[in-house]
């Protein structure tokens, strides 16, 4: 059947008007509407006109404007279906002629009449007929004769009178806006603001509520709280003798809306018009469920709502503002936690660039850790600690981090790499302690030893130069813009219960440290799901009696050093106990990339001889001995525990004999225990066999007795594909997928980050797969590898501990796919929390989904 084609609507309560047909605007007007609150007539034309109307099927114009009687004085306003898509800008005054100008000169005065015709002679002919809007320059447009001026220049440029027939004006109006819409320029922005490529857009015809004329007249916005906190507060601007925005456009003769010590406001000078403004704006928010700005004339002391827009928020704003909806019944909770993007938290727990500072961007790389912070620039993490001494903001900036940074990342507020990608050693320290971080900057050039940072617009940054890295967006700025703090309010406190009311995946935490398990308990993480015990060595202290160990040429050596390294590991243990409080904690066995561990220059050569009481040349001798070619596929995880079991036995044996002194002093603890990078079945037997082994022989020591669970870390393909195989011996099969991400694309994942963004920009993957969980592929790993695993044992726990496991994408993979929790940066807890709630919840609202 043909479809009726649809007429231009004059909005009443009833019309059928709908924001996937006519926009949010014209939606939200039949919504105001409805409430009666005083809405200037309007008709809305819809997506499919506006398209008629780019094609030159114009609508019937005597009939659309109608509703606007004899002298039509009308407006026209996008009406797009997300209002974040933006749209042409709207054009106030049409219908204004010569004879409609006299009518008005004798109704508001002649000083308002003509700036309103002048307005829309500047308006018109820049907008519409797309002349220069230089051609004014030159023209004195004050008064009556700047107004002939002006109509005089539109004639000469166009060689036409300015039209005066409304119907032709408005025409060209909606040709011009429904046009616009269609440019290609406009198209990539509202699609870089996830606009749909076919997204349509919406016009509303709207009579002109003048703001200028007798009485108090003029324009504004109110709103009920603030922008930036969504506390309380009555705040927009007021401008007598204005129209549309043009009291936001400037200071200058503009008012406050509520009474204010610092000026004069609408208040006072309107009392009645401004209760009027309150009653409607709190009745919208309760009516449309939504926190409104209320844009706003007042004629002659009467006011008209010209439309009503979800205001503008902060993420910390807008977490406040779901939360007060919530509590006041004017939303569900449920809907409270859809209300809030999971990423946005990211900005309210780290502190941010200043979104209305101004940038100066210097270079780009990989956000690899939220948050920005400024400080001096310094090349070397003995430079940062110097810095730190002297209490100074510091950028750390290396080519890539080793763990003999560690200690300079700990005294920098920021750090900056030209190497690596989301998951490489700068990235994963970064988001551990909460400490901003971009990677693979690669277009700056980094002259780490003559201490120079060059942009790629030729600008020179050396070491005490100012610089701000953002770790949220990637970008480096040159200078230190106004920071905003983060912050953890109570409202934010409030969503996150809530969350967690729904939430139906464990959400656990990757820590290291005391310090990043007391994160994760403040965050409320459900224990630890991955503790990377070698960085537990990357302190100076303990690297040495590391590298000691990994140099030992001998067993007896390495039995030594082991040794010392033992009272070190159960300290570190027993203090992750203690603050999990009876919580789970996953402490994976040792997985060094051996070149991590190995001095990269001579003067760390120097030191490590003088540790080890050898000359130098045995060192450089044993170091290129230990060297790989490749060794991120090397002697790495259970392959050093094969091959050197003493390793992973001395880590047991710290685990277990942690466990019995944590559990006499509080909760009985069970220990899991993690072997990384398994790819055979073998594998697991044999270090199970010694683990139990070591089990047995503490509860006898001690006499104690106490469980633990072993698991396997699936991170290489061959492990998902025999998971069938591995599971009778293994508690828990936890899915690395920064490593199973590395070997399932036979990319490293420190090198990505020089061609990523450039794959990312072709379309050659959607995503840096680092980033956000290949579903297609490594997700089809994970599957063969649950689905098996728990084929051969039915409660196999499943978990991902790999960085995706904060991202909201890769988390509803894992829900669909039946795991049990996934674990994260402690930093990202909060956002993979909202994130496993806000899929809960739409599941429930649509179980179909
Ligand atoms: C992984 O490979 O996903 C993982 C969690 O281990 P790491 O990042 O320490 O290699
Ligand atoms: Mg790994």
């Amino acid at each position: 059947m043909q479809q009726k084609p649809s007429e231009p609507a004059l909005i009443t309560p009833t019309a059928e008007i709908a924001v996937a047909t006519h926009g949010g605007r014209a939606k939200c007007l039949q919504r105001l509407v409805r409430l009666d609150v005083p809405v200037p007539r309007t008709v809305a034309l819809s997506f499919r006109e506006v398209k008629g109307i780019a094609q030159g099927e114009m609508p019937d114009m005597a009939k659309l404007l109608e509703p606007f009687g004899e002298t039509p004085l009308v407006c026209v306003r996008p009406s797009s279906e997300d209002p974040d898509w933006g749209g042409p800008s709207a054009i106030l005054n049409i219908g204004l002629n010569d004879r409609s100008f006299v009518e008005l000169r004798d109704s508001i005065g002649a000083e308002a009449a003509t700036r309103l015709y002048l307005r829309f002679v500047q308006a018109y002919s820049i907008n519409v007929a797309r002349l220069d809007p230089d051609m004014f320059d030159d023209i004195d447009l004050a008064g009556q004769e700047g107004l002939s001026a002006a109509l005089r220049a539109y004639e000469e440029e166009t060689d036409e009178p300015f039209p005066q027939d409304p119907a032709v004006q408005l025409a060209a109006v909606l040709r011009s806006m429904a046009r616009a819409w269609e440019g290609t320029t406009a198209r990539l922005l509202r699609q870089a603001k996830g606009a749909p490529a076919d997204a349509g857009l919406g016009l509303v015809v709207q009579e002109m509520a003048l703001g200028l004329g007798q009485g108090e007249c003029g324009s504004g916005v109110i709103q009920l709280v603030s922008s930036a906190t969504g506390k309380p507060a009555i705040t927009g601007r007021y401008r007598s003798q204005s129209q549309g925005r043009e009291a936001l456009s400037s200071e200058a003769g503009s008012v406050f809306l509520a009474r204010d010590p610092r000026g004069p406001s609408l208040e006072d000078q309107a009392p009645e018009a401004f209760a009027q403004l309150i009653e409607y704006t709190r009745m919208m928010r309760v009516r449309l469920r939504e926190e409104m700005q209320t844009e706003f004339t007042v004629e002659n002391g009467k006011v008209h709502v010209l439309d009503g827009v979800r205001i503008r928020r902060s993420s910390r704003a807008a977490v406040q503002i779901a939360v007060a909806l919530a509590q006041e019944g004017i939303i569900p909770k449920e809907e409270a936690l859809l209300r809030v993007e999971p990423r946005a938290l990211n900005e309210m727990l780290h502190r941010q660039v200043d979104p209305d500072a101004p940038r100066d961007v210097v270079g780009r790389g990989i956000a690899a850790s939220p948050g920005a912070a400024c400080g001096r620039i310094v090349f070397s993490a003995e430079a940062a600690q110097a810095a730190a001494a002297r209490d100074e903001p510091c950028v750390l900036v290396r080519r890539e981090t080793t763990p003999e940074d560690i200690r300079g990342m700990h005294a920098a507020a920021a750090v900056l790499t030209e190497r690596g990608g989301i998951t490489s050693h700068a990235a994963v320290i970064g988001r551990g302690l909460g400490l901003p971080c971009v990677v693979g900057a690669s277009d700056m050039k980094f002259s780490v030893s003559k201490q120079r940072l060059t942009a790629p617009d030729g600008r020179v940054f050396k070491a005490g130069d100012i610089i701000t890295v953002d770790g949220t967006s990637g970008q480096i700025l040159a200078g230190d813009p106004p920071l905003l703090e983060a912050i953890q309010d109570e409202a934010f406190q409030s969503l996150m219960t809530w969350a967690d009311e729904v939430r139906d995946i464990g959400i656990r935490a990757n820590a290291d440290t005391p310090a990043d398990a007391q994160t994760a308990r403040n965050f409320n993480a459900q224990g630890i799901g991955l503790c990377r015990t070698e960085h537990m060595f990357f302190d100076v202290d303990r690297l040495t009696v590391m590298r000691e160990m990994i140099f030992a040429d001998g067993e007896a050596d390495r039995r030594a050093a082991l040794d010392r390294l033992l009272p070190m590991q159960r300290g570190d243990f027993i203090e992750l106990f203690r603050i999990m409080q009876g919580q789970p904690v996953c402490i994976r066995l040792f997985d060094p990339p051996l070149h991590e561990f190995l001095p990269s220059d001579s003067a760390g050569i120097r030191e490590l001889a003088e540790a080890l009481d050898l000359p130098r040349s045995d060192v450089e001798r044993r170091v290129e001995a230990l060297s790989e070619y490749n060794p991120m596929l090397g002697m790495r995880g259970v392959r050093l525990g094969v091959t050197v079991p003493e390793i992973y036995e001395m880590q047991a044996r710290a685990i277990f004999e942690a466990t019995v002194a944590a559990s006499r002093e509080g909760a009985p603890v069970v220990p899991e225990i993690m072997i990384p990078l398994v790819s055979a079945r073998r594998e697991v037997e044999l270090v199970k066999t010694r683990i139990d082994a070591i089990a047995a022989a503490v509860r006898n020591e001690r006499g104690s007795d106490f469980t633990y669970r072993l698991g396997v870390m699936v991170e290489t393909p061959r492990a998902a594909l025999r998971a069938g195989e591995i599971a009778p011996f293994t508690a828990f099969l936890s899915f690395g997928t920064n490593d199973l991400t590395q070997m399932t694309y036979g990319l490293s994942r420190d090198d990505a980050g020089r061609f990523m963004s450039d794959y990312v920009k072709k379309g050659v993957f959607p995503e840096d797969p680092f980033h956000m969980l290949d579903i297609d592929g490594v997700g089809e790993l994970l599957q063969i590898g649950a689905t098996r695993g728990r084929a051969a044992r039915k409660d196999l726990v499943l978990s991902v501990c790999g960085e995706h496991g904060g991202n909201p994408e890769s988390i509803a993979f894992c829900r669909r796919a039946g795991f049990d929790y996934v674990s994260c940066s402690p930093f990202r807890v909060p956002v993979a929390r909202l994130a496993a709630a806000q899929l809960a919840v739409r599941d429930r609202l649509d179980p179909e989904n």
